[in-house]
């Protein structure tokens, strides 16, 4: 101290060593004269640190005096100089600004107003400011490098939480780098949290610490600030408002910096979290460093839950400009759609949802609503999923062909996706819709038996082609069908919730005798084909025991097992990844569909070798878009993702949850007939009084449900089953929304005592 005291002339009353941040060398002293004023002593150990605290003062002393707030001045020394020897290196003697950090105080509209404009006032004086010293550094904070940090997303440990991330960083590539170079820059901050900001009196004070100031888009310190004192609020995008509009009326914004600033404020985000688990893997952490930590993974997982419409119509309308209008563009949407398609291209809905967007479980509507998806089981990994996002992104800028050619996307798909079946099932054909896959799965039947007739079960659904409405009675026995055709036999759904029969063996040996009937009368079927659990039959798990015993008694007598997997595949049931599991059997077809590619056109067929020989008849099977590299890409994305996330584990804890939800509420209400299915592939059926089925009653829950800001969908024969069927992420904590919403609705249907 003796140096500071001969060259400043100070009295010293005392000196306190402040730690310094873990990533810097100097050191720093609070220091207190007899007259009660203070000092900040920093010394520079290192070489380059000290070149760019030099820079850091000459910059703030020039702008120091021209601002209406404070930030660091350093103290000349009586030679003119901002820095002086000292014996462990270079120093600097700073002023010390007092106040409490806005961490620590209430965030007042005022307080926040006044703050942005301050930033604003500083982001003017900085731009004004030229230092290629600073403006030439790469800095892993920075918003511009966020990809720096995107490496250590390796050390987030839960797959969720890496998920969110790569989906907030693959937005920051879609959205912020396309339109970065055509920002306002200048130099910035860098690092406004709100430790670096300081209160006195109910105002601000100044700003501390520019160790992280560079060349960036000036909106760059507005996001930053707003992404720390939006932590730990309960709307934070309400509450942050104030701070926008502050800052914009001092320094206008663009519509484009205005646009941008969600996308930036997750960025920070992720970079910060990035920080702290590459800190905490390193045994770094320290208070400091993971302060933000627990706030900004809470902040991340709420922002998905929020329409981005709903965030850019918040910031857009604080500056004035016009946010996008939707109730007359959803109803031009529907008009258009009503010329450009024919009426039986079905919408859910009376009125129908205009969707913009979607992440994970989450849904959004044009109007800045957020619906959690209780239903699109296609979204296997869940909406827009960034694995899935990439694998196709990438693919389809190197290759996307046929399957005429050899690539090694399919080889490694098809490999991996049999690895998932028992040996027997030995050879995939790939395709582009579960409805291709029937038909498909249905001629080789046909051509490996010789035969043509094909067993169904009522109610059952397997797809849209001419082949695909004759094999399925929801169809050709629903409206504007025309009924069973002649090769075609139907069998009742083994269905225990008032079936004709209460066991599995009855329902099947009734099935025997209606085919052994049909054999006598007619000829023997090509093959059966069912879904473990009847989807649009109703949710309805075939009853225990029946595919078992219809599958020995087909074997025996050269009829195949077709089962459907396109609904229950893919680990959707918990405790089986496919259904035919759940029944214990081997079928001798399965089909796949909807969540094999996520959302992308995917299906196929999985069969033996004896099959696919009998198929090889020289006519070639071609699909001009089955198995193509991008398509493999997909599946094996999902296939990993389920692995890595543990969706399938996930579908039973939740699955089991929600029905233990379920039925616990089916002890309060009458109406609930019945709760069934594994997984998360659930039915609640709905009875009114005398335990007929109550279509009014479960189109009132769907709509109101949807009103409630949560999708389902209704099924089974009498409509009367509300369908649940979420993106396998779906968690117990949306179970717990869905419950408690789903509990109102009903209780408003009640009789009043
Ligand atoms: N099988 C089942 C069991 C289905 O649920 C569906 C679709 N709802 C299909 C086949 C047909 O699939 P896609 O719509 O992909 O043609």
């Amino acid at each position: 101290m003796k140096a500071v005291t001969e060259l400043f002339n100070l009295n010293i009353a005392s000196v306190e060593n402040l730690d310094g941040d873990i990533n810097y060398s100097n050191i720093k002293y609070a220091i207190e004269d007899i007259d009660g004023k203070k000092y900040i002593l920093k010394i520079f150990p290192d070489e380059e640190e000290c070149i760019l605290a030099k820079e850091e003062s000459r910059i703030l002393n020039e702008i120091g005096e021209h601002l209406s707030f404070k930030v660091p001045q350093t103290i000349l020394s009586p030679n003119q100089q901002l820095f002086f020897q000292h014996p462990k290196g270079e120093a600097k003697l700073l002023n010390y600004i007092d106040g409490k950090f806005i961490a620590k105080v209430p965030h007042t509209k005022e307080l926040l107003f006044s703050l942005g404009a301050k930033i604003a006032e500083l982001s003017t004086a900085l731009q004004k400011i030229k230092s290629p010293l600073l403006s030439s550094r790469i800095l892993f904070w920075d918003i511009q490098h966020a990809l720096l940090s995107y490496p250590k997303i390796t050390f987030i440990e839960e797959p969720a939480r890496r998920k969110l991330i790569n989906y907030f960083f693959d937005r920051f590539q879609q959205i912020v780098l396309p339109e970065q170079p055509f920002l306002r820059y200048g130099l910035i901050h860098g690092d406004l949290n709100d430790y670096n900001i300081l209160i006195k009196d109910g105002a601000i004070e100044g700003f501390l610490d520019f160790g992280d100031s560079t060349f960036a888009p000036i909106v760059y310190d507005l996001a930053i600030a707003m992404t720390y004192l939006m932590l730990d609020k309960d709307y934070p995008i309400e509450e942050i408002v104030p701070l926008l509009k502050g800052y914009h009326s001092l320094n206008k914004l663009s519509q484009r910096e205005v646009e941008l600033l969600p996308d930036l404020i997750t960025t920070r985000l992720c970079i910060s979290v990035c920080n702290s688990a590459e800190k905490k893997q390193l045994n770094q952490d320290n208070e400091y460093v993971l302060i933000s930590e627990k706030p900004a993974w809470a902040l991340l997982e709420k922002w998905v839950t929020i329409n981005p419409i709903k965030i850019s119509t918040a910031f857009l309308k604080a500056t004035g400009y016009a946010p996008i209008e939707n109730g007359n563009y959803k109803n031009s949407v529907l008009k258009t759609r009503r010329h450009t398609t024919g009426k039986s291209v079905g919408l859910s809905y009376k009125d129908p949802i205009l969707m913009t967007g979607a992440a994970f479980q989450f849904m959004y509507d044009g109007a800045g609503n957020t619906y959690l998806d209780a239903y699109n089981n296609i979204a296997h990994a869940g909406h827009s999923h960034p694995k899935i996002s990439a694998a196709i992104s990438k693919q389809v800028r190197k290759l996307n062909t046929n399957t005429r050619y050899l690539f090694e996307s399919f080889t490694a798909y098809t490999s991996n996706l049999l690895k998932k079946f028992p040996e027997k099932l030995s050879k995939v054909f790939l395709v582009t819709s579960g409805s291709e896959a029937s038909d498909l799965a249905i001629r080789m039947a046909r051509m490996h038996t010789k035969r043509n007739t094909i067993a169904v079960l009522e109610n059952g659904y397997h797809g849209n082609t001419t082949l695909g409405i004759e094999i399925s009675s929801y169809k050709f026995d629903g409206k504007g069908g025309n009924g069973a055709g002649s090769s075609i036999i139907k069998l009742p759904l083994p269905n225990l919730y008032k079936g004709i029969f209460n066991t599995g063996k009855e329902f099947a040996n009734d099935a025997k005798e209606k085919i052994e009937k049909y054999i006598e009368k007619i000829n023997s079927p090509a093959a059966f084909i069912a879904e473990p659990i009847s989807g649009c039959g109703g949710q309805v798990p075939l009853a225990k025991g029946y595919l078992k015993e219809l599958n020995a008694y087909n074997s025996s007598n050269q009829l195949l097992t077709i089962i459907d997997e396109t609904q229950t595949g893919f680990g959707r049931l918990g405790n089986w990844y496919w259904g035919f599991e759940m029944h214990d059997i081997i079928p001798d077809i399965v089909i796949l569909g909807k969540p094999m590619g996520n959302g992308h056109p995917m299906a196929a067929v999985i069969t033996t070798d004896a099959i696919a020989n009998s198929f090889n008849n020289g006519m070639e099977f071609f699909s001009s878009f089955g198995g193509n590299p991008v398509s493999c890409e997909v599946g094996s994305a999902v296939l990993s993702i389920i692995e890595e996330e543990q969706l399938q584990a996930n579908a039973l804890l939740v699955g089991n949850y929600f029905k233990k939800r379920l039925n616990d509420l089916k002890n309060f209400f009458p109406c609930i007939g019945d709760i069934r299915g594994e997984g998360l592939f659930l039915g609640i059926e709905f009875t009114n009084t005398d335990g007929n089925p109550d279509t009014a009653l479960a189109e009132f829950v769907k709509d109101e449900l949807k009103n409630n800001f949560i999708l389902s969908g209704t099924d089974g024969p009498y409509n009367n089953v509300i369908k649940i069927k979420p993106p396998m992420c779906f968690t117990t904590n949306n179970t717990d929304e869905f419950i408690n919403k789903f509990q109102k609705i009903l209780q408003t249907k009640l009789p009043d005592k």
